[in-house]
């Protein structure tokens, strides 16, 4: 597989200079027939990892997908990018669904996603055994486990749709999957020799904060007051919160709105859509929001109250910031919300195994809101990575507690585990420790290890928190599938053998206000150039039915922004910008950054120093390619700049830049484009027969003819 292929394909389709981490890797495992399990945050990049060999293989790429409005999503970026590609759930209509089998017939189809629901009903299995099937990847894979997070039975049933093809290789895919998941995932979807790819959970780009939800109202006003216009999500618990804060949000001149199961169809679909379009800043909602959503500039969440579990939490807050952007979580806890759960668990009709996994999940969701450390080393720990290391972007790792030298406790606690043959929960662990008389000391024989009682002097709450600190820094694991005793992980052994510190904090009951202002960056673009952008960005999306930021994403207009290419050719350079783009839209980019430059005298109007470089040495007769060598620009915009010159009348040859055909092409590609003022209209009319240097010189020939009434 060569490599180039791969990069170029990237591009061309997807715009992108580069793979994130592990997409690479994957791909090529998969483009070689191989099973694989990949575990990446949302917003990580999964998709690209099953889109791109789609686009390489022959056949097409099934995907399954349990989220109706994901998918139709998908596959309208797709379409964006001008990639063939359909959706079969219970939305699609008898006419979609004929224009997919017609591109299934023709071959053109690349991308089929469907239903789990839909993939095994048998008259779905019968059409799609005979075909060509190049790839099935397993959107949200952790359905497929009664230890993920949101088990749906027909997942378990998909090995019947992949036995009828043996040769094809399955990708399962999650954002959401503890150790125990990812392991029942491989064995579930019997996965064959399957690599498993576990990305980085840490997104840098949002600052956690945990807050103790006292007055919870007052500090989201002031919260939302420093982050004027910017969209955001407020989760609740209950429907009742939803509608009141939205409420008193209203009240205060902001544009809010709840969302919740019982709010009908219609009013659920316009708020979805108003936030989308950034025509409603706030949504108060309950967890059913913002699975479908796929808006990459929200720019805070807020928690009213405590997640269920961390994979819901964390799903949650990655919903913001997936354009890269800064974002904030903010998060409440409160004693009342665990036993609003606790009920929940106790009542539901979930058998035993299921509640024991839903009350562990909650107890982790605690013991994150209680951490001392860094707050993102929790949750990385949690989904398998083990690392020590502060993140710098979360409130503790900004505004540290004041911790003390806990090594000697940590490697008491570390040795007292080991010896005791990683056998014991919390409880009985810091019974050993303080040397508790109870029976079942005696009769586990743990009186005989060596540092039992060696932590006497310690008060019991007190071992309990600082045991959460060690497992919140990877140092202690929970063995969830083995009643949760404790285990050692592979920074135990360096905090007993190799001296590694270990620092731990005393329990505070006050709690720090975390500072949510940060630095502002040093900006180097115009915010009135972007905002310039983003209006094109509204424009072009009204005409075309799609969200802003489907034309272009906000780290793109920035970039954009920050770059300011002068041609499409620059343009289509940079990163998050494919050929299908920057064909369709590059040129009224382009012309919107030009028309602001010229507005900022950044570039002269005509006789301005740059264009008075340009035409100096065109008099010392250098050819464009001379004088774009000299100042270092592209020959493009050498021919923009002659080319405006010569429309305000200045006296030059441009003919002889031209072949003979070009103005009489010039001419009728722009009478065709309707006399179009946008270069890239005209542009799709001559085709390839006039590049963008040529076609801009002879249509200011072709102009100015115009203005003189030829
Ligand atoms: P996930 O499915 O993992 O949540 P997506 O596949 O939707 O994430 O990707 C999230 C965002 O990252 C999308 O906007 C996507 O276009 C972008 N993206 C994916 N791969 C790359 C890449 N290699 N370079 C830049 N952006 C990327
Ligand atoms: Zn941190």
């Amino acid at each position: 597989m060569p490599v180039d292929l791969l990069h170029q394909t990237l591009k061309t389709y997807f715009g992108f200079d580069f793979f994130r981490p592990h997409q690479e890797e994957i791909i090529h495992h998969v483009m070689e027939g191989g099973h694989a399990l990949v575990i990446m945050p949302t917003g990580g990049g999964k998709s690209i990892c099953y889109q791109l060999p789609a686009l390489l293989k022959d056949g097409f790429t099934l995907v399954i997908s349990p989220l109706i409005s994901l998918m139709n999503d998908q596959v309208r970026s797709l379409r964006a990018n001008g990639i063939i590609s359909g959706a079969l759930h219970s939305g699609t209509t008898a006419e979609e669904s004929r224009e997919i089998h017609q591109h299934i017939q023709k071959g053109t189809l690349k991308i089929l996603y469907v239903s789990p629901e839909r993939a095994l009903t048998p008259k779905f299995l019968e059409f799609i055994a005979p075909l060509n099937v190049s790839l099935i990847a397993i959107d949200e894979a952790h359905c497929v486990s009664i230890w993920g997070n949101d088990f749906r039975p027909e997942y378990a049933q998909l090995p019947g749709l992949m036995q009828y093809f043996p040769n094809t290789p399955v990708l399962a895919l999650t954002a959401t999957a503890d150790r125990a998941t990812q392991e029942d995932i491989r064995q579930q979807l019997r996965l064959k020799e399957p690599k498993t790819y576990l990305s980085s959970f840490e997104r840098p780009n949002i600052h956690l904060a945990v807050k103790a939800g006292i007055q919870r109202i007052e500090q989201i006003r002031d919260f939302i007051k420093q982050r004027k216009d910017q969209p955001g999500i407020i989760y609740c618990l209950a429907r009742k919160t939803t509608e009141s804060i939205a409420e008193t949000l209203q009240k205060y001149g902001y544009k809010a709105a709840a969302y919740h199961a019982e709010i009908d169809n219609t009013t659920r679909k316009k708020v979805q859509e108003d936030f989308q379009f950034d025509r409603l800043q706030i949504v108060c909602a309950t967890i059913a929001f913002g699975m479908g959503i796929d808006k990459p500039n929200i720019r805070w969440i807020i928690h009213y109250n405590l997640p269920k579990n961390i994979e819901n939490y964390y799903q949650e807050i990655g919903r913001s910031g997936r354009d890269g952007q800064p974002a904030d979580a903010l998060m409440f806890y409160s004693f009342r919300d665990i036993e609003v759960y606790k009920e929940f668990i106790e009542k539901s009709e979930a058998n035993e195994t299921f509640k024991r996994v839903q009350s562990e999940k909650l107890e982790r969701i605690w013991e994150y809101s209680q951490a001392t450390n860094c707050r993102t080393n929790v949750i990385l720990n949690y989904f398998g990575e083990y690392r020590s290391a502060g993140c710098g972007h979360c409130d503790h790792c900004l505004h540290p507690l004041q911790g003390f030298d806990g090594t000697r406790l940590a490697q008491m606690a570390l040795s007292a585990c080991k010896r005791s043959n990683q056998s014991v929960g919390i409880n009985l662990l810091v019974d050993v420790l303080r040397g508790s008389g109870r029976k079942e000391i005696y009769e586990r024989g743990l009186q005989h290890v060596k540092t039992y009682g060696a932590g006497k002097d310690i008060a019991w709450k007190d071992w309990m928190h600082y045991i959460t600190q060690m497992i919140n820094q990877g140092l202690l694991e929970i063995d969830y599938i083995g009643h949760s005793v404790l285990k050692c992980t592979p920074l135990s052994d360096t905090v007993l053998f190799d001296g590694k510190q270990v620092e731990l904090h005393r329990q505070t009951t006050e709690l720090e206000e975390p500072v949510v202002k940060r630095k502002p960056k040093k900006v180097r673009f115009s915010e009135e150039l972007i905002d310039r952008l983003e209006k094109l960005c509204h424009q072009l999306g009204k005409e075309e039915g799609l969200p802003p930021y489907a034309i272009f994403p906000k780290g793109t207009l920035r970039e954009m922004a920050e770059v300011r290419p002068f041609t499409v050719e620059e343009l289509s350079r940079l990163n998050g910008i494919g050929d299908f783009k920057s064909r369709k839209y590059g040129q009224a980019f382009v012309d919107t950054i030009r028309a602001f430059m010229t507005d900022q005298d950044i570039i002269k109007k005509p006789k301005g120093m740059t264009y008075v470089e340009t035409l100096n040495l065109y008099r010392q007769g250098l050819s464009i390619e001379e004088i774009a060598q000299k100042r270092e620009m592209a020959m493009s915009t050498i021919a923009m700049h002659l080319a405006r010159l010569y429309e305000k009348g200045e006296d030059i040859d441009l003919q002889q830049f031209l072949y003979a055909d070009d103005v009489l092409l010039a001419r009728q590609g722009w009478r065709a484009s309707g006399f179009s003022e946008q270069m890239s209209k005209v542009k799709e009319q001559v085709g390839d027969s006039l590049d963008y240097t040529r076609l801009n010189l002879a249509l200011a020939i072709v102009r100015r003819e115009k203005e003189k009434g030829n």
